[in-house]
């Protein structure tokens, strides 16, 4: 089925620029002038994603964006906020407030399309089903749970997300720009070293059951996970 963004906008040149842009990445847009009509809209389909201007008529765009995470309905709903020069300081409320992303104004209409298709790419893995096995690993997505065998580890959310997408792409070396791009979705106020962080908290997470060797550095390159050493 064809991805839906909810744009909620009250600037129409803004969001007639934006829905072309995603018509032509393939991505349905809705639109909406203020939070009334997006609420409209998401109770006849829940979007994939939600694109949501901090200044709103009525209610501020992180007070929407407070609702909608608080709601069952829309709980899991990624959304990436856009925010005018000057705004930027106020991020850390919106981190609160489960932001997924920015794009600061003005924007290109590619950043914006790059970034709305890397944090669906990332929303889509997280609920991806099925089990994954590999190297003595195995990953239970609807459980959200990791095993050596039949030992269950205990692991953190981003290392989680991080073994996810190694263990669905094996045997091939990614950037820290590209892991950025698919398991942070390309979040722009996350830094490259940010990467190296989370490889040694999941190699440390591996040793025990001794797989820390599964998560490999390519020198020059990036990472990679591989079941030949
Ligand atoms: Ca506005």
């Amino acid at each position: 089925m064809q991805k839906q963004v909810l744009i909620v906008e009250d600037e129409p040149a803004i969001r007639d620029m934006v829905a072309f842009a995603l018509t032509r990445a393939g991505i349905e847009p809705v639109h909406a002038a203020d939070t009334r009509t997006a609420q409209e809209a998401i109770a006849a389909r829940v979007p994939d994603l939600v694109l949501l201007d901090w200044m709103l008529p009525g209610m501020s765009g992180l007070e929407f964006a407070r609702r909608l995470r608080r709601d069952e309905l829309t709980r899991e709903v990624p959304i990436i906020m856009l925010t005018a020069r000057g705004e930027e300081d106020d991020r850390v409320s919106g981190l609160d407030a489960g932001i997924d992303d920015y794009v600061v104004k003005p924007f290109s209409t590619r950043e914006l399309v790059a970034r709305v298709k890397a944090v669906l790419r990332r929303s889509h893995g997280e609920s991806e089903e099925g089990t994954v096995e590999l190297g003595g690993l195995r990953i239970d997505g609807p459980a959200h749970r990791v095993f050596a065998g039949e030992r269950p580890i205990a692991i953190g959310p981003t290392e989680y997300r991080l073994l996810h997408f190694f263990m669905t792409h094996p045997e091939r070396v990614y950037s820290r720009a590209q892991l950025l791009d698919h398991v942070w979705g390309g979040n722009v106020y996350v830094e490259e070293r940010t990467v190296d962080v989370h490889i040694r908290r999941l190699r440390k997470t591996l040793e025990p059951f001794g797989l820390d060797a599964l998560v490999q550095t390519v020198r020059g390159s990036g990472y990679r996970f591989s079941t030949t050493i």
